[in-house]
Parts: C-alpha cells; sequence; structure tokens
C-alpha cells in the first residue's frame, strides 16, 4: 500500500483520537533511522515516545523475540514463566525494588500502584485511602490515571472520575503540605515530568517529600514510564536523585518497543499483595518479558548507561551554544537523554514542522521541543541533529 492509500483506510476505519498524524508510515527500521513506506529515511529523536532505548531492529533484542517466538507466545499466570521471574530479578538487582509484578502498559502499571497502596493501608485497616499527584502531570489514560493526571483537558470529559486524587503544584513543598490529610495514603510523582516538556524536580523538594512520608505514614510512588531504563543516564531517575521510593513504575522502554509495564516496590508494601488481590492476563507473559530480559542485558554489556550520560553532556553543550546565537531557544531542560528545547510560542510550531520536513523526528509539548532518542545515540548523530536544527532556526 502507498501511504495515500494507507491514510485512507485509517481515516475510514480507525478512531479519530490522533487526528491528522504525519503524514508518513514506516516500514522497516535500524538502529537510529526509521525508513517510510515510500523508500525516505528519517532519523528517529523522539524514540517511539522514549520506548525504543536500544533503536530500532537491535540484533540482540530482534534475536531475543525470534527465539522467544519459535518457543512460545502465551501460557497464563497459573504457571511459571522463566523470562518473567528472571527480568523481576533483573529489575530488582538495578533499582530500589524487592519485589515486581507485571503489567501490559504504563497505565496498567500505575494502576497497580494505586491498588498496591490503597491495600497496604487497607490490610492494617487504616483509612488512608487519598493520592496527592502534581499539576502538569502526566500518569496515562484510563479512568484513574486520568484522576491522577493533573490536566484538565484529559479530565474534562470524563467526570466522575475515580475519587480520593487531588493535584498540587509542582516543586512547591509547602503547597504539598498543605494537601497532606491524615487520610493520605500515598504521593504520586514522575521525578521528571515528561510529557509537559521535560521539568525535572529539584532534588531539594524530593528528599523533603521523602521525608514527609516517611513521617506521615505515606507511600512515595515514582512514575518512572517514562524517565526508566536508563534515560537519565542512571537505570532509574530514583538512582539519578538519588531518592529511594517505596513503589515506582515502569513501562515505555522496558521492552524496547514490545508492549510491557511493571510495579516494582520495596517488600513491605510489596508483601501486602496476598493471592488473588490483583492479577493480569497477558501481565509478564513470555514474549513481553523476554524483551525485557534482551533489554536490559543488552544496555549492560553496551555500557548504554555510560553513553547516554556521555551524549547527554554533548547534546547539551552543542544546544547551548546554539542558544546563544538563537533567541528563538528559551531554555533547555535535561536529565540524560531525556531533553526539552522550550521556544518562544511564536516559534516552537514551525521549528517542530522544520525538523520534521528535514527529516527529524522529535514531539512537541506546548512550546517545548521533546527529545528522547535511542540511547545508542552517537555524538554524529547529535552533529547531524544540531545543523538540522541550526538550519531550521536560520530558516
Ligand atoms: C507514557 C506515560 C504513561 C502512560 O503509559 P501508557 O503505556 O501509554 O499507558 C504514564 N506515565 C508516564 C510518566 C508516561 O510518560
Amino acid at each position: 500500500m502507498d501511504i495515500n492509500q494507507i491514510i485512507a483506510l485509517d481515516e475510514q476505519y480507525y478512531m479519530n483520537t490522533f487526528g491528522k498524524r504525519l503524514p508518513v508510515c514506516f516500514a522497516n527500521g535500524k538502529g537510529m533511522e526509521l525508513v517510510t513506506t515510500e523508500g525516505e529515511i528519517y532519523q528517529d529523536f523522539l524514540g517511539g515516545i522514549a520506548v525504543t532505548a536500544l533503536g530500532h531492529s537491535h540484533p540482540k533484542l530482534t534475536e531475543a523475540l525470534h527465539k522467544q517466538v519459535d518457543c512460545l507466545l502465551h501460557t497464563s499466570n497459573y504457571y511459571y514463566v522463566e523470562p518473567q521471574a528472571k527480568l523481576a530479578k533483573l529489575i530488582c538487582e538495578h533499582s530500589c525494588a524487592d519485589k515486581v509484578f507485571f503489567a501490559n502498559s504504563g497505565a496498567e502499571a500505575n494502576e497497580g500502584a494505586f491498588k498496591l497502596a490503597k491495600i497496604y493501608f487497607y490490610k492494617q485497616g487504616k483509612n488512608k485511602t487519598e493520592i496527592i499527584s502534581l499539576k502538569k502531570s502526566f500518569h496515562g489514560r484510563t479512568l484513574t490515571t486520568v484522576a491522577a493526571t493533573g490536566q484538565d483537558k484529559y479530565q474534562k470529559p470524563y467526570h466522575p472520575l475515580t475519587p480520593g486524587f487531588i493535584q498540587v503544584a509542582p516543586n512547591d513543598f509547602e503547597a504539598l503540605l498543605s494537601a497532606v490529610t491524615p487520610n493520605t495514603a500515598a504521593i504520586l510523582l514522575e521525578p521528571i515530568q515528561g510529557e509537559s516538556g521535560v521539568h525535572p524536580m529539584d532534588k531539594a523538594y524530593l528528599e523533603q517529600v521523602r521525608k514527609l512520608c516517611d513521617e506521615q505514614d505515606i507511600l512515595l510512588i515514582f512514575d518512572e514510564v517514562q524517565t526508566g531504563m536508563g534515560r537519565t543516564g542512571e537505570w532509574f531517575a530514583h538512582q539519578y536523585f538519588d531518592i529511594e521510593p517505596d513503589i515506582f513504575t515502569s513501562a515505555k522502554a522496558l521492552g524496547g518497543g514490545v508492549p510491557i509495564g511493571a510495579v516494582c516496590a520495596k517488600d513491605f508494601v510489596a508483601s501486602a499483595f496476598a493471592p488473588g488481590d490483583h492479577g493480569s492476563t497477558f501481565g509478564g507473559n513470555p514474549l513481553a518479558t523476554a524483551a525485557g530480559v534482551a533489554v536490559f542485558e543488552a544496555i549492560e554489556e553496551e555500557k548504554l548507561l555510560d553513553n547516554a550520560k556521555a551524549m547527554s553532556l554533548y547534546f547539551i553543550e552543542k544546544l547551548t551554544a546554539l542558544k546563544k546565537a538563537h533567541p528563538q531557544i528559551l531554555d533547555i531542560r535535561a536529565a540524560g537523554l531525556l531533553i526539552g528545547v522550550e521556544f518562544s510560542e511564536e516559534h516552537a510550531k514551525n521549528i517542530y514542522n522544520g525538523l520534521f520536513r528535514a527529516n527529524y523526528l522529535t514531539s512537541l509539548c506546548g512550546n517545548t521541543l521533546r527529545l528522547a532518542p535511542p540511547l545508542i545515540l552517537t555524538k554524529a548523530d547529535i552533529d547531524g541533529f544540531i545543523e538540522a536544527l541550526q538550519d531550521v532556526l536560520n530558516a
């Protein structure tokens, strides 16, 4: 099918939640590159929104998937699953978690985290059911994760939402403090807000929140769906900030492109889940968890955390130089290879479109260009992007 036929099919049969998409369809990819059905090559600086951490068609991941497909796709959680147990071990060895439960997406992992926080207090006979999250956050598209997401545009059509959620301003400890009640079960936050345009929380703020949770018998939940799996240059953002949550969630890059999510927790809270308290048909199935194991092994073997750190520094240096010469750039915010470049309002959309016309894939969050390239990124890739951005800024 050519691109126009694909667009016509989509318009006729697919629900219109994504509106008019960018007019390309990718047929294959390798590393940083994606190739359209028309044979045009694009540089992927979005990584499927922080999903394809290994780039496209990574040999290690591809091989692991081929092997798993040839053996077995799915059994049931009635039975033991070898890659599920292995991936749980890998997550615990590389994070502050002691136990893991697998879901199929970020939203579903967050739902699992909310259930775990609630049942933890329920089993102690405590009436702690409220969850405080932050404004400008993003936690997913299910009804309950929309209730947690502090953006009116996502909530408005869907009232009544799951009760028990309130949002306060990010990075504002006083605002958080005044929202805490004896019923507060958990504080939920993204250590770096992704969808709102890459806004890292202050370390001092996170330290205050951690202390507050300890003092007031409140669970601290980090939504690391976007910031985990090496994105910040550490395995998980809680290590980037050196602050341990009681529960954190992962998804996006965890399967390198195969759908999977994870609820990860310390033993004292994880043990609140007893047999029958939670479950999933697909969660942690052989295919998805074999992918996760391969992603962990590839990041480790290829030292991609070190690469993410080094390329982050190089990228920021280049962007900062560009900012000096181009007043359209207002701000650069980054944590590892999650990078936001904020433009003045009148220029943002044009710059984003100009990059797309130059065959560079990025995303626009408000006036901020969000970059979440694969962790295999090289200096040459960054030089190419900077050149393209410079051309667009000069146009
Ligand atoms: C993408 C994202 C989610 C939702 O993940 P889905 O897999 O789309 O359900 C939740 N939280 C954060 C921080 C995200 O970036």
